[in-house]
């Protein structure tokens, strides 16, 4: 099968573009690298043993998407590309409608003039807003807290009217949890650009050295030990929930909305002692007061997406540390600091 992947050379789509190489796809990414390294690129096919096609590109770009789609003729698209930052998005709300609804409104107009009508799409669980009933089904209330997320929930919405629109259409709205670790040959990973705002990353980088301490946002949530809960779910386990999500689109028409996590909460203290032991290094932390718009407990109820997609995660707490330990070893300035 040929799968356009856009934002391709990012984090969770490296990690999937490994999976769909190894799984025989035939892989064209479109990614403009504007939060990612050609130096992923080059990892993913030297893991993967195949090359994926890649066009550097916009996918607000109408022009650059319609010469890929006559050249390639995708089956199907995976939709990662745009922005993820959440503070930067209240700072810059437009760039963020701008780039992931827009993007998604013409990546959308492109499929369906070269009819082209199976989408798997990155959503997030920051639409479920701050959840009143715990774990987290698909059928929850959803609401957005900032624009990043308002983004998440209006291309879920513009994407079930296109649906309505055209029953054509098939549609897979992906809602990840909070992705963490890497691939465990440490050769692709997570590299966030400056001072990493999610947790796992920093804690990583504060037990390399890196960094001195973590900011621990808050020990006063109703959580077993007072700080966030979140439903951590490793990179590779939520690349392979892509694949059986194409799977499931190519059986049967429709829109399905999974969530994708273990269903497993760990609190910020429970990451810190699961990462140094693994790790053997300390990670120094100091409580400080609670970060704007942060929610006590988020985790999901994974069983829609093993009942809909037969999917669920495999990999535990201890080989997400553990790959990800891997990778910020073998990578201490993330991929700038390489040649290859
Ligand atoms: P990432 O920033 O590593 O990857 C996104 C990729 O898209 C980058 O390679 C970037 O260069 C590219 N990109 C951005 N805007 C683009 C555009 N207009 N045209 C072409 N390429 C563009 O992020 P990620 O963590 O891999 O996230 C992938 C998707 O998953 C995003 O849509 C994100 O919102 C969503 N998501 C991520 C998380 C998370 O915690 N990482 C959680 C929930 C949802
Ligand atoms: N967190 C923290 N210190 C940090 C970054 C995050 O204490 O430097 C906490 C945050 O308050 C939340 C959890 O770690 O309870 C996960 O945060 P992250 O930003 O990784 O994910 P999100 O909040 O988006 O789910």
């Amino acid at each position: 099968m040929k799968i356009l992947v856009t934002g391709g050379a990012g984090f969770i789509g490296s990690h999937t573009v490994v999976e769909l190489l190894q799984a025989s796809a035939e892989v064209i990414i479109v990614d403009n690298l504007s939060n990612s390294s050609p130096q992923a690129l080059q990892r993913v096919a030297e893991i993967s043993g195949k090359a994926p096609q890649f066009v550097k590109a916009d996918v607000r770009d109408r022009a650059a998407l319609q010469e890929i789609f006559k050249e390639h003729q995708p089956e199907a698209v995976v939709h990662f590309a745009g922005l993820k930052a959440v503070g930067e998005s209240v700072e810059q709300p437009l760039s963020y409608y701008q780039n992931n609804i827009t993007g998604t409104a013409t990546l959308c107009e492109v499929m369906a003039e070269f009819g082209c009508k199976q989408l798997v799409f990155s959503s997030s669980a920051t639409v479920y807003g701050d959840p009143e009933i715990l774990p987290i089904t698909e059928n929850a209330p959803t609401g957005a807290t900032n624009p990043y997320g308002r983004t998440k929930l209006f291309i879920e919405e513009m994407l079930r009217d296109l649906h309505v629109s055209d029953p054509e259409w098939r549609i897979a709205l992906l809602r990840y949890f909070n992705p963490i670790g890497a691939h465990s040959s440490g050769r692709i990973g997570e590299d966030p650009a400056g001072i990493p705002n999610n947790l796992f990353p920093f804690i990583s980088q504060v037990a390399i050295g890196k960094l001195p301490h973590l900011s621990v946002f808050g020990n006063d949530y109703a959580t077993v030990d007072g700080t966030g809960v979140r439903d951590y779910i490793h990179v590779v386990d939520l690349a392979i929930g892509h694949l059986r999500a194409l799977e499931r689109l190519a059986k049967a028409p429709g829109l399905v909305t999974c969530n994708l996590g273990t269903g497993r909460g760990y609190s910020v203290l429970e990451m810190v002692a699961a990462f140094s032991r693994i790790s053997g290094c300390e990670v120094p932390y100091q409580i400080k007061p609670r970060r704007a718009g942060d929610i006590a407990a988020c985790y999901a109820d994974p069983s829609f997406a093993k009942q809909e997609l037969g999917w669920q995660a495999e990999r535990g707490l201890e080989e997400m540390c553990q790959d990800g330990w891997r990778w910020q070893q073998g990578n201490r300035q993330g991929y700038r600091g390489s040649n290859g």
